[in-house]
């Protein structure tokens, strides 16, 4: 069903084939909004979700790249440019865990974590800010952790990415803001994915009893956050936490 129809905003979300990348592409598209659906891997997931989209009567495209590339991401940038003519919301969700304890991570992993989590925001940022600002305005919202802000055990290298992609949204907030471009971060809370079914079970349960609501958050609940948050007009620079661990 399609509502608020006051423009067809057009939303560029990475990492849109599963887990929230998935969602927040749901909840965009049910609102009217054309749909950029990035994926890297799952190319029949990101088409599943793409038809969803337009099956429901809203428009969507699947466009394959590797955040980690700006080559890539610059080529998709100009590709949904061409096609629609504006990029108004971005949303920075791709990423990846590569979870070790200090002495064990490869160079590798820490590398590709680093390039995927914060690069590849790094990489969209500057390439659709471009076009927000001949636009006069645009909202950007970066998928952190948790993880990024008080760290985690195990978790160095995701940690860091999560802790730099803060200081990214930041410095982006501070540097766009004269252009009406918006930037904010959220940090999820504990969502069950793919990526958080990776974490052995003991540590999924110690995770959802530290929420003083006892419970883990719904995936829903999260994207319909993202959306709202996506309209607002005097809010950027932020860190929004949506669960129920006191930070
Ligand atoms: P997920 O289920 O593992 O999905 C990750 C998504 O990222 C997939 O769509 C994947 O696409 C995409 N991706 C990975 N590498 C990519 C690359 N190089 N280029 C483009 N896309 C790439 O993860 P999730 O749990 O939904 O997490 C979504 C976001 O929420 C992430 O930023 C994560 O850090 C954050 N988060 C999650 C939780 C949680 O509890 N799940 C908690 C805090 C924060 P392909 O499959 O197509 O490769």
């Amino acid at each position: 069903m399609i509502e608020d129809f006051r423009i067809k905003k057009v939303v560029l979300i990475t990492g849109a084939s599963r887990g929230l990348g998935r969602a927040l592409a749901l909840r965009f598209g049910e609102a009217g909004c054309r749909v950029a659906a990035n994926y890297f891997r799952s190319k029949d997931a990101a088409l599943a979700v793409v038809s969803e989209i337009v099956d429901n009567g809203g428009e969507a495209i699947p466009l394959c790249a590797d955040v980690k590339s700006s080559a890539e991401v610059n080529s998709m940038i100009d590709a949904i440019y061409e096609r629609w003519g504006s990029i108004d919301v971005l949303i920075n969700n791709a990423a990846i865990t590569r979870d070790h304890l200090l002495p064990k991570i490869k160079i590798g992993d820490w590398e590709e974590t680093i390039a995927t989590n914060l690069t590849g925001a790094f990489n969209t940022i500057r390439a659709a800010a471009k076009f927000m600002v001949k636009k006069g305005g645009g909202h950007i919202v970066n998928i952190s952790s948790w993880s990024g802000v008080k760290g985690k055990s195990g978790q160095a290298s995701y940690a860091a990415s999560k802790a730099g992609l803060i200081g990214l949204t930041k410095s982006a907030a501070l540097e766009l803001g004269r252009f009406h471009i918006k930037v904010n971060a959220i940090l999820p809370g504990f969502i069950k994915t793919d990526m958080s079914g990776s974490l052995p079970e003991f540590l999924q349960d110690q995770i959802i009893s530290s929420n003083i609501l006892g419970s883990a958050q719904d995936i829903d609940e999260v994207a319909e956050f993202v959306y709202h948050l996506s309209w607002m007009d005097h809010i950027s620079g932020q860190v929004f936490n949506l669960d129920s661990r006191v930070v």
